[in-house]
């Protein structure tokens, strides 16, 4: 039996500027590290022969299967705010799009199979590192609920990559609502070729927001279902203390997915500010600034889509500022509604916006653990609070938010276990904490060692569930353990 995958390609029937036609490059000894059989079995395709020595290679690039038309797409992007017209897929190649069994269209790309046109003066490959690090992040977020790309398995690729050092290099199949990004758009309107931009936003609607076909200004409405899907990403990538890293517009995805994982992580001590990738010196893709990030890139995104709303500019300009300006309240509810409840509440009262706040600022005062604060606050729903409070340097902060708190859930009539349940079942015990990440591609780079990333993803499943024998995956770092920087990796 050969591995079959029920391929029905769109992208690559788009015109030949869309992308370029280039095939993996063929590796010297594929392994499969790790494949993801509940989505191999979601996408369509059977993880036993996936599992297979054959299966390993169409993992790795190494053998191309039936039905797959490899490309590499092209786009261009603001990275920390600098334009470059020519970016494109260098170590990713789409080997083609499967309906899943929900009937959804799911792109299957390669990432670091090899160069590609859109190179540059890249090799085209991935280091196992980073490879884990997306395979763990990524399917941690799909289980905390927030949009993803996802990841279907990891190769080694028995060959070394090059870096400051030599380290092993691996493949991820990545699997995705698509590929288009920001920086899609961006490719063809700087070149100035309107056509192909009405050609990308009618596959982008065809395929992501069907219900705009037969919109009366469809165009105008794209813009506004990508600002929405935007700004409800962001606000659940706050709600769970995660920091993307890299927001540059070709890492921006227009299914408002997370896409991209380099020098992501999830902060430990809440602290707006907070950075930790390496090459952002100005904190520019800081946890706060998040928000403010995504609509100068859904501006760029409106900048690409002008010619499409007006032939007169400044028409076209007032329509697109009117629709960016609906990002802020649309972000602020998600994001409100979420910490709502996060600390339980039930109910909207005039001063829950301002009660939640102290919490926020009283944290970040106290260096307060972003998930362990939540999370006990839910138990502190059941019981005298005790944990919650140890999360605060000064506890006794802690204990005068609690008095108006508790003031606050006692004029909502559900019982303490009802409260505490509902708070659980939003805030994860889990999350993948950096040092726990780290530890884990250490093992695996140092030693060849993936237990340690086993039992981390395995824990990761089930991040809402208690899980006694993992307690310790709960924990943020001891001060010796702190990770203060990520790196891309690239
Ligand atoms: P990223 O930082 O992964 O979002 O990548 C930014 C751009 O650099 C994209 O065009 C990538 O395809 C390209 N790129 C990153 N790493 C490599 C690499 N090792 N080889 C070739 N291109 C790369
Ligand atoms: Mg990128």
């Amino acid at each position: 039996m050969t591995v079959h995958f029920p391929f029905q390609n769109s992208y690559s029937a788009l015109p030949d500027s869309f992308f370029a036609r280039v095939a993996p490059t063929p590796v010297a000894a594929p392994r499969l590290i790790k494949l993801n059989r509940p989505l191999a079995v979601q996408l369509g395709l059977d993880p036993d022969l996936l599992e297979t020595p054959e299966g390993a290679e169409i993992l790795a690039g190494k053998t191309v299967p039936s039905g797959a038309d490899p490309i590499a797409m092209a786009y261009a992007g603001h990275q920390f705010g600098n334009f470059v017209p020519q970016l494109g897929d260098g170590r990713a190649i789409l080997l083609g799009e499967v309906i899943d069994r929900d009937g959804q269209r799911r792109d299957i790309q390669l990432k670091g199979s090899g160069p590609t046109p859109f190179s540059r003066r890249g090799d085209g490959r991935a280091a196992l590192g980073p490879v884990l690090r997306e395979y763990i992040v990524s399917e941690a977020m799909y289980v905390l609920g927030i949009p993803t790309t996802r990841s279907l398995a990891a190769v080694v690729t028995g060959e070394h990559v090059l870096r400051e050092t030599a380290l092993p290099g691996a493949v991820l199949t990545r699997v995705a609502s698509s590929h288009i990004r920001v920086g899609t758009f961006q490719f063809f309107a700087v070149r100035r070729d309107t056509d192909a931009v009405r050609r990308l936003a009618d596959h982008v609607i065809t395929r992501h927001y069907p219900e705009l076909l037969t919109a009366e200004r469809p165009y105008h409405d794209l813009l506004a279902a990508v600002v929405a899907r935007q700004a409800n990403l962001v606000a659940r990538w706050l709600l769970v203390g995660f920091i993307h890293g890299v927001m540059n517009t070709d890492n921006s995805s227009i299914s408002g997915e997370t896409i991209d994982y380099g020098p992501c992580a999830f902060m430990d001590a809440y602290n707006p500010s907070q950075v930790f990738s390496s090459i952002d010196e100005m904190g520019r893709y800081a946890y706060a600034n998040q928000p403010r990030i995504a609509l100068w890139n859904l501006t760029r995104l409106a900048e690409c889509l002008l010619p499409l709303f007006s032939d007169e500019q400044e028409k076209a300009v007032a329509e697109a500022q009117d629709i960016l300006g609906a990002f802020g309240e649309i972000f602020s509810e998600a994001y409100q509604a979420g910490l709502r409840k996060k600390v339980g509440l039930f109910t909207m009262r005039d001063g829950d916006e301002a009660l939640i706040q102290d919490l926020l600022d009283a944290m970040a005062k106290n260096q307060a653990d972003f998930t362990l604060t939540f999370r006990k606050l839910g138990d502190a729903a059941a019981d005298d609070g005790t944990e919650v409070r140890a999360q605060f340097m000064e506890p006794a902060a802690f204990d005068e938010w609690a008095g108006r708190w508790r003031a606050r859930t006692s004029l909502e009539p559900q019982t303490p276990a009802e409260r505490q349940a509902a708070m659980q079942a939003v805030n994860p015990i889990f999350i993948p904490r950096n040092h726990r990440v780290e530890a884990v591609i250490q093992a695996a780079v140092n030693n060849d060692d993936y237990a340690p990333f086993e039992e981390l993803v395995k824990v990761l499943a089930k991040p809402f569930e208690d899980q006694p024998d993992y307690a310790a995956y709960a924990d943020p770092p001891l001060p010796d353990q702190r990770v203060l920087q990520t790196f891309c990796g690239t």
